[in-house]
């Protein structure tokens, strides 16, 4: 990793370097019943409208990757009998993006997905096509009260980004993870950090770390989670949930889905669909023939954190949750992931 300082003010200068690819930042949205902004990631015109001291985002930017719906292929039959069939397939990545000041949450949220849609057994190529256009500036963030990335390691982040920035003072502390940043860069009045620098940037690091509030503990969680599976605490939080599935679409690393087939009236066309689905949602494990594997909420709400904290990290060593507290923050029936972890811990002990 190489480090450099450039001052605040040509930060500008940098957006106006990468304007010619479409950037993606953190813009205001409304404002909440308490009269607070509400930030959501988009497209941004210009530099003055990106709010890059954001708390938090309502939607993660996992809808840039894996939109809610995309045609996965359509295929045309001419009429002509002749039996000469068309596929077409289109990954939809149209133009470079620029992810400009995600916070480490999200970049980690990323490095998680490429675990399962780019290095899987399956990867998924139209993950992979947007994934490869994109390139990622990374900005240190406030830790939220609702936030607990701290609990699950990713507070900071070590890779998924081509720069890291941390405002310090009259500068931004620069990390630079890739060479076309390294070229940028060197466009921008940059050098090396001074020994002052260095300090300010690790005091700023402990201070950050000392604001975290919400936690969860982790350790040994994929045991507890095995021992209580059927314990009487998952009835209670299945009896809050909506099972409205919002939790799901607003998380960076929910990526379950359905696919649906359409076939025109007349037979000349026909299309595949994807769209992003919930494990919370009624049908989501229903087959045919009208069984549903998980009809009471409960079951369904336990398996998606089944799969958060238990099934992905015996696949892939590391939790599913990057603690960015999202779900909790947009849950109806406020039902957070640091509660209901903490009341299966604590349901073994109350026997
Ligand atoms: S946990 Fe909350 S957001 Fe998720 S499905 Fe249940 S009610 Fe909806
Ligand atoms: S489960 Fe909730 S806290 Fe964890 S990554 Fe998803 S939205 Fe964020």
């Amino acid at each position: 990793m190489l480090f450099k300082v450039f001052p605040k003010e040509e930060l500008s200068r940098l957006y106006t370097l990468l304007a010619p690819d479409r950037i993606i930042g953190p813009l205001t949205k409304g404002r909440d019943q308490h009269g607070h902004p509400l930030y959501d990631f988009a497209v941004s015109r210009n530099f003055a409208e990106l709010r890059l001291d954001y708390g938090q985002t309502l939607h993660s930017l996992k809808n840039f990757f894996l939109p809610y719906r995309e045609d996965l292929c359509s295929f045309s039959f001419p009429k002509d009998g002749s039996g000469n069939w068309h596929k077409e397939v289109d990954y939809g990545a149209f133009v470079p993006l620029v992810f400009f000041g995600l916070h480490p949450c999200d970049i980690n949220a990323l490095n998680k997905l490429d675990k399962v849609l780019l290095e899987g057994r399956y990867p998924n190529p139209f993950y992979g096509a947007k994934r490869a256009k994109a390139f990622i500036i990374g900005h240190s963030c406030t830790p939220q009260p609702f936030c607990f990335c701290r609990s699950m390691g990713t507070d900071t982040v070590l890779r998924g980004f081509d720069l890291f920035l941390t405002p310090l003072d009259e500068v931004y502390f620069a990390e630079i993870a890739s060479s076309r940043a390294f070229h940028l860069l060197e466009q921008l009045s940059c050098r090396e950090p001074n020994d002052h620098e260095h300090r300010r940037y690790r005091q700023q690091i402990t201070t950050r770390e000392s604001l975290f509030e919400a936690q969860v503990e982790t350790s040994d969680l994929t045991k507890i989670l095995d021992l209580e599976f059927q314990a009487p605490v998952w009835q209670e939080w299945g009896r809050k949930c909506l099972s409205c599935g919002t939790c799901a679409q607003v998380c960076p690393t929910c990526y379950c889905y359905g696919v649906e087939e359409k076939v025109d009236m007349d037979f000349t066309r026909a299309h595949k669909e994807k769209m992003l689905y919930s494990c919370n949602l009624l049908d989501f494990a229903s087959v045919s023939g009208g069984h549903n594997f998980r009809p009471q909420s409960h079951t369904r709400l336990k398996y998606r954190y089944y799969h958060k904290h238990r099934g992905f990290v015996e696949a892939f060593e590391e939790s599913l949750c990057v603690g960015c507290g999202r779900c909790g923050q947009s849950c109806l029936a406020q039902i957070t992931v640091p509660e209901v972890i903490a009341s299966v811990r604590a349901s073994g002990g109350n026997e």
